[in-house]
């Protein structure tokens, strides 16, 4: 049987393991680092949801629920090609959304989201998808991390960070949060960054969680913050 080794990196023993400091002021600069940290190690770091206006990328979120980004982008180009916009989709046959869908999984659920998302949208935003988080979250199959993709990524605002699996893992492994809800953890996070960069913040710790903080077994021995982790090499 493989021996995970436990020790760090040579001249890192585990005395020196990194520590969370107490002080807001010194949990925003550390917070700052690991942001010019992550950016440089992820300087193309992006939504990788294929979209190119508000409705689409509001679809493709819903879809991406227990799904992945890959999967989703092989069934958007069908889906918007057959209804190109909310007033197409809101009439659609259920059973034609959902053989488009099929293979993200939960396809009825979605599908029922989809038309139900567009419905409102076109009964209540003249068909188009609205740019408030009050009015967003009020659409069929838009909760909070929805609307902060589609906020931060189709209108290029800043009102929240999306916490998905990947953030929600490495910000507890970084000491960022205690917490394990994702409201809870984006408040905290929301704390800790300048809001200017809360949409680059998720994309980093995404492209970070899926290439080098992996769930199972995180590649400490190549991550560039492992100086400043706590949790570094006790995954
Ligand atoms: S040091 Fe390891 S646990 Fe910490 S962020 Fe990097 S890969 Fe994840």
């Amino acid at each position: 049987m493989a021996i995970r080794r436990k020790t760090p990196v040579v001249g890192m023993a585990p005395a020196e393991r990194a520590r969370v400091p107490r002080s807001l002021a010194a949990r925003r600069q550390r917070a700052s680092e690991i942001y010019d940290i992550l950016l440089a190690q992820h300087p193309t770091a992006h939504c990788e949801l294929d979209h190119e206006n508000p409705y689409q990328l509001t679809a493709a979120t819903i879809l991406s629920a227990q799904c992945t980004d890959k999967r989703v982008n092989m069934v958007t180009p069908a889906l918007f090609e057959a209804y190109p916009h909310a007033a197409a989709l809101s009439v659609a046959e259920p059973e034609h959304v959902e053989e488009l869908i099929r293979t993200t999984g939960f396809f009825r659920s979605k599908t029922r989201s989809l038309i139900g998302m567009a419905s409102a949208v076109v009964d209540r935003h003249g068909g188009e998808i609205p740019s408030t988080m009050d009015e967003l979250v009020q659409l069929p199959g838009v909760g909070r991390k929805t609307a902060n993709v589609v906020l931060g990524n189709a209108f290029g605002i800043n009102e929240g960070v999306v916490v998905d699996t990947h953030v929600a893992r490495i910000s507890l492994r970084l000491g960022l949060t205690k917490e394990k809800d994702p409201v809870k953890i984006e408040q905290d996070l929301m704390k800790l960054f300048p809001k200017e960069n809360w949409t680059m913040l998720s994309h980093l710790m995404i492209f970070h969680g899926r290439r080098i903080c992996v769930a199972r077994k995180p590649k400490c021995e190549v991550c560039p913050l492992v100086e400043l982790c706590p949790s570094a090499f006790r995954v």
